[in-house]
């Protein structure tokens, strides 16, 4: 059961005038869903990142609602969904736009989703299974509570508020709203307790306060500091899945900055380097890149990491006349992409992907003389990340603008076999859990 009631007083309600959140910024699927379930006789709330976005005036992600019926009923109220996890289990409806995602009100205080709940939702994913039939765990009712407890088995009070489509009210049961208007993250509860309870938490502190310009509440920032060695035990995929979010979200360099100077980072990503000032200069360009609209691969992001120390490599490895000693940049290549590749669980796929991508970029230094040479690059799968981290290594000085310019028109030519336009699968291991289609912010 969730933490008692008494601690909290009634929550705060701020009636529709009281609040700019206003219906026409949802998207028009979350509205449908709102309002079937209001229809059928269920509290329906939006709750999560999608009201604290809207009430800052920014773009939400997605939007996530929160409904006391269960999840075989909202099952039935949604002919194209699925329930998804086992323990933890939420209904995605889907739709042509992306997936709403529609869960049980929850009492538990433990991390809604610990390493197990990922690892179990990914593997169900993985194996395409259908859950619609699997009997209630008989544990339900301890698991789904009350609307007060679900907002207090939250993370942060900015992360809790939510939107009722019955009235149109913002309901506060943990101080959220004035958070929000002092731009403050703080955990819910007593920070250490809920840092001990999901490690992971405090790599998301540091990610919201950069994201939204928030200061962190000084009892949280201290809770991070005691626990911070608890990151190294939390799980692989959960670590990669933050850090490849971070890396999407368009403020990489300030988070990796955040992350670096509370002492989390090495922590989690012993084997990742962001040391140096080279490594922070590619964060930046994958920023520009992200808030241009220009999408990269997971593999390509996760290469980005390790763009300044292949370059060092292939320099290092290349004599006075230009020739490059290819096997010994393959091999240090390797040795430089294998630990991390290991602890971060990434599938071997993307190791490849890694490795081959950089190291064609030592073939990449010249424009080309043949377009047999171009043709027989663009169609290796690696060739995208090439592509993508080319850019970066024109920047830092390794690949000439006249090279740059050769490459561009080498690959006009060529069109549409480029290998750049196809998709590659995401990074780690199994499928990313839980992830639905992102709107692009
Ligand atoms: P984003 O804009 O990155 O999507 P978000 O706040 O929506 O931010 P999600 O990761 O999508 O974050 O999670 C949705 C909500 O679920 C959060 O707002 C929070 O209320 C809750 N939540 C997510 N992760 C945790 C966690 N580790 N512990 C407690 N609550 C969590
Ligand atoms: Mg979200």
């Amino acid at each position: 059961m969730g933490p008692p009631t008494t601690e909290y007083p009634s929550p705060k309600v701020l009636a529709r005038p009281e609040h700019q959140l206003s219906r026409g910024s949802l998207s028009a699927e979350a509205l449908k869903v709102l309002y079937r379930l209001h229809r059928s006789g269920y509290a329906a709330y939006l709750v999560g990142g999608s009201v604290r976005d809207l009430l800052l005036g920014n773009r939400p992600k997605d939007f996530d609602v929160a409904t006391n019926a269960r999840p075989q009923e909202i099952r039935r109220l949604f002919r194209n969904s699925r329930v998804i996890g086992r323990r933890f289990r939420l209904v995605h409806v889907f739709f042509r736009a992306g997936i709403i995602e529609v869960a049980t009100f929850r009492a538990s205080p433990e991390p809604p989703e610990s390493p197990n709940d990922w690892e179990e939702a990914a593997a169900e994913e993985a194996e395409e299974s259908t859950t619609t039939d699997r009997p209630q765990p008989a544990t339900e009712d301890v698991v789904f509570g009350t609307p007060a407890e679900d907002a207090r088995r939250r993370d942060f009070t900015v992360n809790a508020l939510f939107y009722n489509i019955a009235d149109f009210s913002i309901i506060d049961h943990v101080g959220g709203i004035e958070d929000l208007e002092r731009g403050l993250i703080r955990t819910i509860g007593d920070p250490d307790q809920r840092f001990i309870e999901d490690p992971v938490r405090m790599m998301r502190a540091l990610e919201y306060s950069v994201r939204l310009g928030f200061d962190i509440d000084a009892r949280t920032s201290d809770a991070i500091t005691a626990q911070r060695d608890l990151i190294a035990e939390a799980s692989a995929p959960r670590l990669t899945y933050e850090l490849l979010e971070s890396l999407r979200s368009g403020h990489a360099a300030g988070i990796h900055e955040a992350w670096r100077r509370s002492g989390v980072f090495t922590r989690a990503f012993p084997d990742l380097p962001i040391d140096t000032d080279e490594s922070m200069r590619v964060l930046e360009m994958v920023d520009r890149e992200i808030n241009s609209n220009r999408e990269l691969s997971d593999p390509s992001l996760i290469g980005s990491y390790f763009l300044g120390r292949f370059l060092a490599i292939a320099e290092e490895e290349t004599s006075d006349t230009g020739r490059v000693d290819n096997p010994q940049v393959l091999g240090r290549l390797r040795e430089s992409l294998e630990p991390a590749s290991t602890s971060m669980h990434l599938s071997n796929q993307t190791l490849h992907l890694l490795h081959q991508g950089l190291f064609a970029l030592t073939k990449m230094r010249r424009p080309p003389d043949r377009g047999r040479q171009v043709l027989k690059l663009v169609r290796q799968e690696y060739f995208k990340v090439a592509w993508e981290l080319y850019g970066f290594a024109v920047a830092l000085g390794y690949i000439s603008p006249e090279a740059h310019q050769g490459w561009k028109r080498a690959l006009r030519k060529v069109g549409t076999k480029d290998r750049s336009d196809a998709p590659l699968k995401s990074a780690t291991e199994r499928p990313r859990p839980r992830r639905r289609p992102r709107r692009r912010r």
